[in-house]
């Protein structure tokens, strides 16, 4: 489903690479961490998948296309494939839960039967049934993000991608967030997940593929944040 060949990023001429030589297969339905310390590429690589940067060099193929190739107006079909949840939210504060999760629905034209056919269900899929009309700032930072990861899925993507998802966040809400992001996993969707959390990580034992120098040093099958922090 992604696959990645000899790819390197480097964000200016006289800067160090932020990735160099990475190489990855990720397969339809896989939970992937991406950890390293901050600094590593981790964020890099996300933007690269989702085409916001170009590479230096090599390739990147999701869906068997090779998206480093895309002309401007084939970037959002790639996009409404790939749903995304930050760190820090990035809601829409004067709207309220069920809008925010809304407009991603909006701004690719579906209709508004449907969309308040699975706004609801999206919402209750992620435990905020009840706090569609609440507005962002009367949540906790765990419903806020809930509500993020509701937007990131409505659309029903292949790939559910996020960046630091629990970095604003308690211990114990964060492994609630990352709860419900495996049973997203789990409901067929595949999974990436850039953490420096390392307890989270180690306790989820999914894939672990670990970035240190800008480069990809370690990839495991149910593995552990080891040597990496
Ligand atoms: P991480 O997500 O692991 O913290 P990043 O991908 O954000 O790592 O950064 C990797 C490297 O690329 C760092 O050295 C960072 O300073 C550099 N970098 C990231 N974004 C930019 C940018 N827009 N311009 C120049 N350098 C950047």
């Amino acid at each position: 489903m992604i696959e990645i060949y000899h790819l390197y990023k480097q964000y200016g001429q006289n800067e160090l690479y932020a990735l160099k030589d990475i190489n990855l297969i990720i397969d339809r339905g896989e939970f992937v961490f991406v950890v390293g310390p901050s600094g590593s590429g981790k964020s890099t690589l996300l933007k690269l998948l989702l085409r916001e940067i170009l590479p230096t060099k090599g390739n990147i193929k999701i869906f068997g296309r090779d998206i480093t190739r895309l002309k401007n107006r084939e970037i959002p079909f790639l996009r409404r494939n790939i749903g995304m949840v930050f760190q820090d939210f990035r809601l829409l504060n004067d709207r309220n839960v069920f809008e925010n999760v809304a407009f991603s629905l909006r701004v690719i034209g579906t209709p508004p039967r449907e969309i308040r056919k699975r706004v609801p269900l999206t919402l209750e899929l992620v435990g905020l049934k009840d706090k569609a009309y609440k507005l962002p700032h009367e949540l906790s930072g765990g419903e806020q993000q809930r509500v993020c990861v509701a937007r990131a899925i409505v659309n029903r993507p292949a790939v559910l991608m996020a960046d630091e998802p629990t970095g604003n966040l308690d211990p114990v809400t964060a492994k609630e967030i990352m709860t419900l992001i495996q049973d997203i996993n789990i409901r067929g969707t595949t999974v990436i997940v850039a953490t420096h959390a390392k307890d989270l990580v180690d306790q989820f034992q999914k894939r672990v593929v670990v970035l240190e120098n800008n480069q990809l040093v370690s990839d495991q099958e149910r593995g552990v944040y080891f040597n990496a922090h």
